[in-house]
């Protein structure tokens, strides 16, 4: 490295100078003869580049089913379950980058919305070769598939023997990708831009790549209309290091980036010259032991080392850069990360290696380099989706609008634009004229959502009225309601009766789930509020419910109990809502159907375009019981209430907020259906020890994040560590704080044996579709701890004959 001591800020520029890349015409020249090759032959084209370019005879394109199958056992146990967890945690980060869609009224009738649609076909360039970047894979195919793109293509080039790394058809499919083209380098960007029998022309490319790679990209870009992820340029990193850092852990970050290539860049910043020297010779002695050294030492020597004042003027130094990757290896890194303004992603604190960046902590490592990180950031879920806009006026919104644009248009001598307004302005002032009768109450009486749905006693009955109901507040004397006045007792009153309208938790929460506190009915439990709705809208022994097995077994309770049939509609083996769940619906005359998602006891969430179209055809009550949707990170469907006058979303402070012992559900409607449920709720249904703590939780409610962070850690691990086990057959995906899982051996047995070591989980072989299925909760890190060991010792006591007789 080339060390440089205080330099003025002037000459910063010539020191982050990036290798210059030394961009020979004919590597344009050479992209552009390959696109024109793959244009005129298609496939033909790729199986003679192939042979040209990579030593490899082809026979397919397309890796086979029996390529994929045989990748599996080619990878070692250890080096899957690595990948796995690597997986876990990518996709928890990028499901977490979903947005709700965005919802405003800008002013009254003119509804604006956002909404993120994935980008429809898209293809990924996976580097092969000497080093198969199946890290590269997982970057580009897990938000892919999260942002729900229909069509993922990806390319990466054979080896000489004609195949593609057993490592990368192993994530593929973990991935649930199975169009693998065996093409590389350039003519692999032609395929994807251009189409050819087997390779699907895409609408955005993505994934790093060397030179040709590089330049077909840019050119797909330029003449295909084709977008791609980002400019790519050789990687860098640059480092912050104060006298806290530790010279080997430097040392060993700055060769885990040269290592990458001889043009890779790696900066130096420190305030103290003992640390530069410490790190040289930590360089020295590290460089020695290494396989590419030869590679790390050439980028090594395009390298610079900077020392400067303080840490203001080494962010400052940093910021005019724009590293790839910013590293502060300092005490005090969060501070300074406070401070970024320009870098792809950084690396705080003494812990925190680079690496863990590039492969498994969560974030993505596709991300800008070259100083594009002054206005480009990395690949996110956000790349693999468009956000559509959408609006909607009603008479009324266009009525206020409309005079606005036409003035607007006029100014601008748009004509037709102001004509498009004034025609429906005019259509609206005759339609009014002419329907200022009858007509406005036949439109009032479609418009009532609720018309037939609740049962006509309830609509005639007068609810109870009680003392707290007709006196609300506290005077000196309260003589209004039988309590005992001289029963205090404890440190916390309880003399009294409770706000019957709990008041102070609504508003918290309203403010919490940004609803209004007239969209929130409270249950002494979801249970009470399941059972309420059964009663509002179902007379005894005439009516309905639709309930989706397997799944929350009180739906089908209540409606015992109420004397009201059920009707089944059974999920399919994979616990998603059948293909004509809708016809299925629309054609009943249920009042109400149950839909739990995250569903229990299978802990996968329902899809959501089945829910809309429910949601929209269905003419009772839509219940969502969101009682563990605080593990899903998809968005509530308290989001929709404004939208859907029918939908009841449920949720409970028993699960993820840890307060099963309160009894507090919530139920998030419209508030005409709130109205119906608190007119036939028990007066007092929620004590005032529960309001009271009830209240604490809520006042605490950042707490919850960590909790939840903690369950759903556990629940990776849970996830990853089960299907080692042989007595494990399935594990099923969760987003719930739970996992159901089949075995193939008796799971009862497997039940029996747990409890009689005072391990107790749920048995539900006998529920549909879960034969074989025990429902394991996730605990603290201890408990899964004995569960896994458990778990281990009994599948150990199997005789090995036994496997698979279930
Ligand atoms: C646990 C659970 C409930 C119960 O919630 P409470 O508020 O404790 O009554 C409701 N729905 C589902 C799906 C559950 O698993």
């Amino acid at each position: 490295m080339q060390v440089t001591s205080y330099p003025a800020p002037s000459t910063w520029p010539a020191l982050q100078q990036r290798p210059a890349a030394a961009e020979a015409p004919q590597v344009a020249a050479r992209v552009r003869a390959i696109f024109e090759q793959v244009r005129e032959h298609g496939d033909a084209a790729l199986l003679s580049l192939a042979a040209e370019l990579d030593q490899a005879t082809l026979t397919s394109l397309l890796v086979t089913d029996a390529e994929f199958a045989a990748a599996a056992l080619q990878v070692p146990t250890e080096l899957q379950a690595a990948i796995r967890q690597a997986k876990a945690n990518i996709e928890t980060f990028h499901r977490a980058q979903r947005e709700p869609e965005l919802r405003v009224e800008t002013m009254p009738g003119v509804a604006c919305s956002r909404r993120a649609v994935p980008v429809q076909r898209v293809g990924l360039y996976v580097p092969g070769g000497s080093a198969p970047l199946f890290s590269t894979l997982l970057m580009l195919g897990v938000p892919a598939r999260l942002a729900g793109c229909p069509e993922v293509v990806v390319c990466t080039p054979p080896q000489a023997d004609g195949s593609v790394s057993p490592v990368i058809l192993f994530v593929a499919q973990l991935l649930g990708i199975d169009k693998v083209v065996k093409a590389g380098g350039a003519q692999a960007v032609a395929a994807l831009a251009l189409g050819t029998a087997s390779v699907p022309a895409v609408d955005k490319i993505f994934g790093p790549g060397n030179r040709y790679v590089t330049a077909a990209k840019q050119l797909a870009a330029a003449e295909y209309g084709v977008a791609i992820d980002m400019p790519a340029g050789p990687s860098e990193v640059l480092v912050i290091a104060d006298d806290s850092a530790n010279a080997a852990f430097v040392a060993a970050d700055l060769l885990s980036q040269a290592e990458h290539g001889p043009d890779s860049q790696v900066v130096l910043l420190s305030d103290s010259a003992t640390i530069i020297e410490q790190v040289q010779a930590e360089l020295d002695r590290q460089l020695a032991m290494l396989p590419r050294r030869d590679v790390a030492a050439q980028a090594l020597a395009n390298s610079q080392a900077v020392l400067l004042s303080d840490s203001a003027e080494m962010l400052a130094f940093s910021n005019q850069y724009a590293p790839e990757h910013l590293i502060l290896a300092t005490d005090n890194a969060e501070a300074l990360a406070a401070q970024v303004t320009n870098a792809g992603s950084v690396f705080l604190g003494h812990f925190t290696p680079e690496a863990v960046g590039d492969y498994a902590s969560g974030t993505n490592h596709t991300l800008p380099t070259g100083g594009y990180a002054r206005q480009y950031s990395g690949v996110s879920l956000d790349s693999f989706v468009k956000k559509i806009t959408f609006q909607r006026l009603s008479a009324q919104g266009l009525q206020a609008l409309g005079p606005v644009v036409e003035t607007m248009a006029e100014a601008e001598g748009l004509a037709a634009h102001a004509r498009a307004v004034t025609l429906r302005l005019d259509a609206l002032a005759t339609d009014s004229a002419q329907n200022a009768g009858a007509g406005a109450v036949a439109s009032q009486a479609v418009a009532n959502p609720y018309a037939g749905l609740i049962r006509p006693n309830v609509e005639r009955m007068q609810p109870y009225s009680s003392a707290r109901d007709e006196f609300e507040g506290m005077a000196p004397v309260m003589l209004d309601a039988n309590e005992n006045s001289l029963g205090s007792v404890g440190p916390d009153d309880f003399s009294r009766y409770p706000d019957p309208h709990q008041r102070a938790i609504k508003a918290d929460l309203a403010q919490l789930k940004g609803v209004a506190p007239a969209n929130i009915f409270l249950g002494n439990g979801s249970d009470e509020a399941i059972d309420l709705l059964v009663r509002l809208t179902c007379t005894p022994g005439q009516d309905s419910i639709v309930v989706c097995p397997p799944t929350y077994g009180m739906y089908e309770v209540a409606a015992n109990l109420n004397d009201v049939r059920v009707e089944r509609l059974p999920l399919t083996p994979d616990f998603q809502l059948p293909d004509n769940s809708a016809d299925v619906l629309a054609a009943s005359s249920a009042k109400l159907v149950f839909l739990c998602s995250p569903n229990n006891p299978t802990g996968n969430l329902l899809a959501q375009e089945a829910m809309e179209t429910i949601l929209r055809t269905f003419k009772g009550l839509v219940i969502v019981d969101e009682a563990y949707a605080d593990f899903a990170m998809a968005p509530s469907w308290t989001t929709r209430l404004a939208e859907f006058p029918r939908l009841v979303v449920l949720q409970t402070f028993s699960k993820a907020w840890g307060l099963a012992g309160l009894r507090l559900g919530v139920a998030y409607a419209a508030p005409d259906l709130i109205a119906y449920l608190n007119k036939i709720k028990p007066p007092y249904n929620i004590s005032a020890a529960t309001q009271l703590h009830a209240l604490a939780a809520l006042a605490a409610a950042p707490d919850l994040t960590g909790m939840q962070a903690e369950l759903l850690s556990g629940r990776a691990l849970l996830a990853a560590a089960l299907p080692q086990l042989p007595i494990v057959e399935h594990v099923f995906p969760s987003d719930a704080n739970f996992l159901l899982v089949r075995f193939n051996v008796d799971a009862t047995a497997v039940y029996d044996d747990l409890r009689a070591r005072g391990i107790v989980v749920r048995n539900r072989t006998t529920q549909p579709g879960c034969a074989g299925c025990l429902r394991l909760t996730v605990g603290t890190a201890d408990e899964n701890t004995q569960l896994l060991q458990a778990l281990t010792e009994i599948g150990a006591k199997q005789p090995t004959g036994s496997l698979a007789i279930r």
